[in-house]
């Protein structure tokens, strides 16, 4: 099978966390959430006009849902893509351009909608539940190909809000799925770094990149990101980090380095408990005040 008829699927997964970016707009006017974007649609453009057996997916992930931006269904239908696609004129390919103009529209409905919903009661990415609609998505395309076509896939992480403890199960879950169906996740982090995230390119094989600079962020996808995983061992890349690989408790969603684990169903605990609260196994330990002397009087 040559690699021209392969089917390559860039899913882009981009934290647009409401909280983060409007924090992000007054510390640094230069790199603003509309300035990533830029860079975002950059790289998927070069993604895209790479070959035409390259395939683009861009996914908004925020504090109350996650959104296709591109493709998306409302203009799937083919209502309105032609008109848009004839009227510019600067010569750019007419796919790009209209992919890029219904991004921006969708991104413009899903920032509206958050800042009238938005209640301050939770302010993490649900970033798992974005990861999981991109797996669903490329198992979809996979399923879609012709005959005898195969699908290499891969998910790029654009992270900036902090991680959160309380998604750790969700994203292991999701992780171990990506690692089953052998696609990669990359993360590119603008601020902080995550432990999740590390651990998800470990597992995945991926590449894990806080960026120095956030301004640049264009350059960074474009010469780390790009390339995929049969390129990038020919290219010298960034030493990949030390990964955080501690855990959440089940019972408070704390990272802790040492804890304890049910025995039956692998669940972490932080503190000893006498019944795990997830299977509910009654662990029978012999505790020495709690062993009765018996004194054996025969004869
Ligand atoms: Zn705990
Ligand atoms: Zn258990």
């Amino acid at each position: 099978m040559s690699s021209d008829d392969e089917i390559n699927l860039l899913v882009i997964v981009v934290d647009v966390n409401p909280v983060f970016w409007g924090q992000q707009a007054q510390r640094d006017p230069e790199f603003t959430l509309s300035k990533c974007l830029d860079a975002i649609m950059v790289f998927g453009n070069s993604h895209m006009a790479m070959s035409r057996t390259h395939k683009l997916a861009v996914i908004a992930s925020h504090c109350q849902d996650s959104h296709f931006l591109y493709p998306n269904k409302s203009w799937k239908s083919g209502d309105n893509g032609e008109d848009e696609a004839s009227s510019c004129g600067d010569g750019k390919y007419e796919l790009l351009s209209v992919a890029n103009k219904h991004m921006v529209e969708e991104i413009k409905n899903v920032m509206s909608k958050i800042t009238a919903e938005v209640s301050g009661n939770s302010n993490d990415t649900l970033l798992a539940g974005s990861l999981a609609k991109a797996l669903c998505y490329i198992n979809r395309v996979s399923k879609e190909v012709e005959v005898g076509q195969e699908t290499k896939s891969r998910i790029l992480v654009i992270k900036a809000a902090e991680d959160c403890a309380r998604q750790y199960m969700n994203f292991m879950n999701v992780i171990f799925a990506a690692q089953k169906q052998n696609t990669l996740i990359d993360a590119c982090v603008l601020d902080s770094d995550s432990g999740l995230l590390q651990q998800a390119c470990d597992i995945t094989g991926g590449l894990y990149l806080k960026i120095p600079q956030k301004v640049a962020l264009a350059q960074y996808l474009l010469w780390v990101f790009l390339p995929d995983s049969e390129q990038r061992s020919k290219l010298m890349l960034p030493q990949p980090t030390h990964v955080d690989y501690r855990a959440a408790c089940f019972c408070h969603r704390n990272l802790i380095e040492i804890g304890y684990v049910c025995s039956v169903c692998l669940s972490i605990f932080c503190n000893f408990s006498p019944i795990c609260t997830t299977c509910e196994t009654a662990f029978k330990i012999q505790l020495p005040q709690m062993v009765k002397p018996k004194k054996k009087k025969l004869k």
